[in-house]
């Protein structure tokens, strides 16, 4: 079964392994889940910002849950409503002790956001294994995907122990790479 959650009483109870997907709005995290479940839309694309925000869970086969976090900077959403996705995902993050790894998106095309490299840093912290995963490669040329690497590396400071991963939702690039991933994380 799927599940929404906004509280810690909510989350799934099974005790099956937990692996979060993190990042801006619009940088492609439904595709993703999309891509990696082979379905069309059973992760909803592009929330609405401003509409309720809740972590989702997605149950895989009964072995493993993917979980949705509400992408992190809303220029619509008020500080308050801010505030409060903070403390849900800072609680989850920090609390949760089925979560074994994250994956944060970032944007292929452009350099990572302050955001992006707070999220790494908060999740690093914490020690959780992170996989990076650059979306929308599709749209960069070739030639740059080398680039596209070494500014990311740059960017986030990336951990020997964490790794890289570039993506696209449209080719499915990269999507056997993440599975790998998750299935070694989890
Ligand atoms: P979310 O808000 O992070 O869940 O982002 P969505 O998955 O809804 O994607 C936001 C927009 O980016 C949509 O218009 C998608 O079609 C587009 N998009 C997502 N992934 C890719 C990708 O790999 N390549 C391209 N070209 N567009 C993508």
């Amino acid at each position: 079964m799927n599940l929404s959650a906004v509280s810690s009483k909510q989350y799934p109870s099974e005790g099956y392994p937990e692996i979060a997907l993190l990042g801006r709005s619009n940088v492609g995290k439904s595709s993703l889940i999309n891509t990696l479940i082979n379905r069309k839309s059973f992760a909803r694309t592009s929330s609405t910002p401003g509409k309720t925000q809740t972590l989702n869970f997605y149950n895989i086969e009964d072995q493993l849950y993917l979980v949705d976090v509400p992408g992190y900077g809303f220029a619509k959403v008020s500080k308050k409503q801010r505030e409060e996705f903070g403390v849900m995902i800072e609680e989850y993050l920090t609390t949760r002790d089925v979560l074994k790894g994250v994956v944060i998106l970032v944007d292929g095309r452009h350099q990572p956001s302050e955001d992006d490299i707070s999220m790494y840093q908060f999740v690093s912290y914490y020690h959780i294994p992170t996989l990076i995963v650059a979306t929308k490669m599709d749209k960069v040329k070739g030639n740059q995907w080398n680039k596209t690497i070494s500014q990311v590396k740059k960017a986030m400071q990336i951990n020997q122990t964490d790794g890289l991963q570039l993506f696209s939702s449209d080719t499915k690039y990269g999507k056997e790479e993440v599975w790998d991933w998750i299935e070694k994380h989890m």
